[in-house]
């Protein structure tokens, strides 16, 4: 039965079958069970599936889509689950097609400077796999021990090292897709130059499996770095924090990472890692440098230079390796410990240029106090990537109206900023509200167009991204 939007209202037995007979007993799921552990991500909506497939194959994949396409149910693929902003939760039903089975990583070429995976890869085993190499990959999400690949591309994924070396959409230099219609396409290729053609990679990066599903994609890597040099800069004033770091980019340096954590993620952090982290501090900046020897030790003077004139009030270097990996993983341990303080923890991504970045701090204090709320701010800041994360309880209505409006006027802050809704978390369900705050009506309108010259019958990751 055809249903609200076009789609398959319910699955029948027989179409079951159909589904089954491609992929197997061992990767066909449908027991409630099953069901409810695919119905959600980091964001606070559920929904669960009808089914659930975990192909192995491209040619699989084509065949469970051209059944879909002709019964007119609705396909969204999922990765690691992870995502911020809903992308991969089945709002309308219909297939989840777990991509995890599909994680082998199938070529690592350092003469030529790429690698060949499957979608369902973890990034951190990509990144053990290309370190014996003497090679990395540089786009890692604060969620790289478990996202995959296929998953950052379709959210364009970014992290800390971002702000030197760019996001997901710069590596990727070709692909596999499965169209809707269950057609395979290719396009790029294991050049690092290329362009012939338009470039489709740009299209797919960030497209939240809307447009097609990632089967195989070609990544460009890079020689690791001769040397790291990693600090910690601390202020007893936040506007002094964020004004180092609008010197440091001003001044042309472009470190690996710069990373800022207001008093309260300080506090959460050092709660739960006990790595010393300065508990009365006000903010305090994560710094990395990379490059020859020669070259960090110049732009580490050059940036404790700019703290110090901003009135840092210590500055702390990590002396081994072990220092430096455990001050990176309480980064990436942020949500985690903020999701401890209430049963809900809201991510914002608001994302403004870099010398914005003192006047977007000021503004989302001012905001979460005017509304009493429980929150930190941290943010990739040299690239002005803000990251607000709001500790609360979607049972308390009152409490969540009060979050609605914070995120509405944190939003309107960045784009009076010129900045935009998402530096790296995408659309998703989340911002789909907000979208036309960034977006106009003609290129929104042009999106549209493309979406449905692909899907026409609009069943890949329905409701999603545009
Ligand atoms: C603790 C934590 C830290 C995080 N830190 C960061 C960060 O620093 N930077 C950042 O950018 N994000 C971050 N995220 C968000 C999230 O991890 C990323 O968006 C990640 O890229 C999602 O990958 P995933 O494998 O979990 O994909 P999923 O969440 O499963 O899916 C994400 C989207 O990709 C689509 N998709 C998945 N696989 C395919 C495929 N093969 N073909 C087509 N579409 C596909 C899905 O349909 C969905 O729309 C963080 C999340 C958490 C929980």
């Amino acid at each position: 039965m055809i249903g609200e939007g076009g789609y398959q209202q319910s699955m029948n037995t027989l179409i079951k079958k159909k589904f089954h007979s491609i992929v197997g007993d061992d990767h066909f799921r449908d027991r409630p069970e099953d069901l409810i552990s695919y119905s959600y991500d980091a964001f606070t909506v559920e929904a669960a599936p009808d089914l659930v497939l975990l192909p192995v194959s491209t040619t699989q994949i084509s065949e469970i889509l051209k059944l879909a396409s002709e019964h007119r149910i609705p396909v969204t693929a999922r990765g690691a689950g992870s995502s911020i902003c809903g992308a991969p939760v089945p709002i309308h039903g219909g297939i989840v097609l777990s991509m995890t089975m599909m994680n082998k990583i199938l070529e690592t070429n350092t003469a030529d400077r790429y690698c060949i995976v499957e979608p369902g890869v973890i990034n951190g085993d990509l990144q053990v796999e290309l370190a014996k190499t003497g090679f990395f990959y540089p786009p890692d999400p604060g969620s790289m021990a478990f996202s995959t690949i296929g998953g950052n591309l379709a959210q364009n994924a970014g992290g800390p090292r971002c702000l030197k070396y760019g996001v997901t959409s710069d590596y990727v230099l070709g692909m596999e897709v499965v169209l809707a219609s269950g057609e395979v396409i290719r396009f790029g290729s294991r050049n690092v130059k290329d362009v012939t053609g338009y470039r489709l990679s740009g299209l797919f990066c960030g497209s939240e499996g809307t447009l097609g599903i990632v089967t195989e994609i070609t990544l460009k890597v890079l020689p690791q770095p001769e040397a790291y040099r990693t600090v910690l800069a601390v202020f007893n004033n936040l506007d002094d924090s964020a004004a180092t770091v609008s010197d440091i980019i001003g001044a042309g340096i472009l470190p690996a990472a710069l990373e800022l954590l207001d008093k309260v993620l300080i506090n959460v952090v050092e709660d739960a890692n006990n790595i010393g982290l300065p508990r009365g501090a006000e903010g305090l900046l994560l710094i990395e440098v990379d490059g020859s020897e020669e070259q960090v030790e110049k732009e580490l003077a050059l940036i404790t230079g700019k703290a110090r004139n901003n009135n840092a009030v210590d500055i702390q270097q990590a002396r081994t390796p072990a220092e430096r990996e455990a001050l990176w993983r309480a980064r990436r341990s942020l949500y985690s410990c903020m999701a401890r303080l209430k049963p809900n923890c809201i991510v914002e991504d608001a994302t403004v240029p870099a010398s914005k970045l003192p006047e977007m701090i000021r503004g989302i204090r001012a905001i979460i106090n005017k509304y009493g709320l429980l929150a930190g701010i941290s943010a990739h800041a040299g690239d002005g990537n803000m990251h607000p994360l709001i500790s609360c309880d979607m049972r308390d209505q009152e409490e969540m109206e009060r979050v609605d409006k914070a995120i509405e006027e944190i939003f309107k802050l960045a784009m009076a900023c010129n900045g935009t809704l998402s530096g790296e978390h995408g659309i998703g369900i989340a911002k789909r509200k907000y979208l036309s705050m960034s977006i106009d009506e003609p290129t929104l309108n042009f999106m549209h167009t493309l979406k449905h010259a692909v899907d026409p019958h609009g069943i890949l990751n329905p409701g999603k991204a545009i």
